[in-house]
């Protein structure tokens, strides 16, 4: 199979790469990826956890979403990147933030969720459905 993302860290420790099409692409606005991120969303790609290929370690921070389940975010610990995630939920998923791909330009964004914590400085994209938790 071809390989559809590459990417990785900022100090180059981390690498990934993925063989297969997305699964989803969206702008997260919860608090906890403001906090992660130190900004308004996350903009995450789920893809699946089978063909995610990863070089150099991550380190996970685990934190319960308010679902109750367990949201795993990966980061560079050299330098600080934010890289990757997994939840609890849906242990076949990963995810990857469009920020650390080698061509960013790839991240198409779907949908936006958790739009009832969004910010007021956060422009979001009028034509993109909203969601105002997990869309289900
Ligand atoms: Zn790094
Ligand atoms: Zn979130």
């Amino acid at each position: 199979m071809a390989t559809k993302f590459t990417g990785g860290c900022m100090c180059g420790k981390v690498r990934y790469e993925c063989t297969a099409d997305p699964i989803f692409m969206g702008n997260c606005h919860c608090r906890d990826c403001q906090k992660a991120s130190g900004t308004g969303y996350e903009a995450a790609i789920g893809i699946p956890a089978a063909t995610l290929k990863v070089t150099g370690d991550v380190k996970y921070h685990d934190n319960k979403a308010d679902s109750g389940n367990i949201i795993s975010r990966g980061f560079c610990p050299e330098c600080g990147a934010r890289l990757l995630g997994k939840t609890s939920a849906m242990p076949d998923l990963a995810m990857i933030t469009a920020g650390s791909l080698d061509d960013p330009t790839q991240y198409i964004p779907q949908l936006d969720i958790y739009v009832s914590s969004a910010q007021p400085w956060d422009h979001m994209n009028p034509a993109l459905p909203k969601f105002p938790k997990m869309p289900m």
